[in-house]
């Protein structure tokens, strides 16, 4: 007899992305005004990245770059929240919805919390949870590294996921 999955499931997701001009700034599936954006393969949704590779850890399935790497072609600009719902139905399959999740953000600027909102409802929906299931934090880091000089941007992700009941 294999022993019961567990009721519960947690993990943790970072990635830095850098700020570059003539990119368009997308946080959360969010696009937010700024004069630079993320630079890379994808859409560089920073803050999508690191809720994929904590869900992606939660699930013991390694990382974003292992399921979406960005050698391939298929994810030149792709919409990162559609990765993150890719990566949330592996854990629909294995019987799991979200618990919650708790985000923070690290950028000099622009503002985030005008944002936060916005990106609590993107992220909820991908994740067929209640908005008040999800939290998102924007911190400065008072000018210092390479978030403070605005060179880049970074977040960080705690994922929770509960056990459906059968049925
Ligand atoms: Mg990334």
């Amino acid at each position: 007899m294999s022993p019961s999955p567990p009721e519960f499931l947690v993990g943790f997701g970072y990635d830095a992305h850098r700020l570059v001009p003539g990119r368009s700034l997308i946080l959360g599936g969010v696009p937010i005004p700024h004069p630079l954006g993320l630079d890379g393969h994808s859409d560089a949704d920073v803050l999508a990245h690191a809720v994929t590779d904590a869900l992606i850890g939660a699930l013991g399935l390694g990382d974003i770059g292992r399921h979406f790497p960005d050698t391939d072609a298929r994810y030149r600009g792709a919409d990162s929240m559609a990765l993150l719902e890719e990566a949330f139905c592996w854990a629909r399959e294995r019987g799991y919805a979200l618990n919650n999740l708790d985000v923070t953000l690290v950028a000099q600027a622009p503002r985030v919390a005008p944002h936060v909102a916005g990106m609590r409802e993107r992220l909820a929906a991908v994740l067929d949870a209640d908005p008040t299931a999800v939290n998102v934090k924007g911190k400065t880091t008072e000018g210092m590294g390479f978030c403070g000089r605005g060179e880049g941007m970074e977040a960080f992700a705690v994922v929770s996921l509960r056990r459906r009941a059968p049925g």
